[in-house]
């Protein structure tokens, strides 16, 4: 945007984490450009994600929960290529500036981004409709990166937490009455990335994705890259009480297959590296040689379409 020094005060007063907290970011905000010196060792992770009112967000959104999201969802684009965040740019459009909106997001934002090490080094501010991207970068050693093509007939899926639980907060958005909603609309609002996660799947992990538009449509992806087809097991589909509620009472057994914004990773491996994985990840199905995608539910074999959230449809 022209710099007018309203607007790089703006910057300054809400965003500006100086001092730089990771060594690879040799300058910040304030320049041009910034400056990253990158170890020869490794690989830079790119990812850039767009939140815009109305398509993603209402406009009654609650500004603490747009920033912490923005920057999860992509974050979670990195922790689902086993890199490790360090810097993120943020492009904000707003029609007006209002400083109380300004400062819960940016809390929302920093937040988040002081959790995970992660310096904001620069951005755009421009006027017109709310519109919210983010640029986020990470480091993964020379050639061990997480990739989509790697699962192969005979490994185990699995995911990282829960499925549904932001599926039925958006439901109870809509107006769904379910017993103890705060955890539901927490997974919707305030997704957690699976760093961690990531990281310790470097080297174990044949492939790896984030669900984001919904397990059916996201493995869907790891199938089609990998040239390969899977069987979950329902039985073995982690769900919280108040997503099994939600199932018995309107039968709608597909939405934790198929709702989006979870943000756990879902991932293939070995079976003899089973026991190397991060505690808190669920079995839930195999990769098969045969490609599609089916499911066990008590012995009957039904077939998914990968039919998650489809985006411009
Ligand atoms: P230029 O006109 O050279 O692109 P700007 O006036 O747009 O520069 O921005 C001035 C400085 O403030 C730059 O370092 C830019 O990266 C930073 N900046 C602008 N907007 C944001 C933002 N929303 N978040 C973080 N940094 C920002
Ligand atoms: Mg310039």
């Amino acid at each position: 945007m022209q710099g007018t020094v309203a607007e790089f005060n703006l910057i300054k007063r809400f965003f500006d984490t100086r001092p730089l907290q990771q060594p690879f970011n040799q300058l910040g905000i304030g320049d041009d450009c910034a400056l990253l010196s990158i170890p020869n060792t490794q690989q830079l992770a790119v990812t850039t994600d767009t939140m815009v009112e109305n398509v993603h967000f209402f406009a009654d959104a609650d500004p603490y929960t747009l920033g912490h999201k923005l920057l999860a969802v992509n974050l979670s684009d990195l922790a689902a290529m086993g890199a490790q965040p360090f810097a993120v740019t943020l492009a904000l459009t707003m029609p007006k500036v209002d400083e109380n909106w300004l400062q819960a997001f940016s809390e929302g934002f920093m937040h988040l981004a002081r959790q995970h090490q992660v310096d904001l080094i620069g951005g755009d501010t421009t006027s017109g409709p709310l519109t919210l991207t983010v640029q986020a970068i990470g480091l993964v050693p020379q050639g061990s990166a997480l990739l989509r093509s790697g699962a192969k007939a005979g490994d185990l899926i699995y995911v990282t937490g829960q499925l549904g639980n932001a599926g039925l907060g958006l439901k109870i958005k809509q107006g769904y009455a379910c017993a103890q909603p705060a955890a539901m609309l927490a997974s919707l609002h305030t997704p957690q990335p699976r760093i961690a996660q990531g990281l310790a799947l470097r080297g174990i992990a044949h492939a790896c994705i984030d669900i984001s538009d919904g397990l059916a449509a996201d493995l869907g992806h790891i199938l089609e890259k990998s040239g390969v087809g899977a069987c979950l097991q329902w039985d073995r589909l982690p769900l919280s009480a108040q997503v099994l509620d939600y199932l018995q009472k309107t039968g709608d057994w597909q939405m934790p297959l198929t709702a989006g914004d979870d943000y756990e990773l879902c991932f293939s491996i070995p079976p003899q590296l089973e026991q190397a994985l991060p505690p808190g990840c669920f079995c839930i199905g195999t990769i098969e040689a045969e490609p599609g995608l089916r499911i066990n539910r008590g012995g009957r074999l039904a077939v998914l379409e990968a039919k998650g959230f489809e985006h411009f449809s």
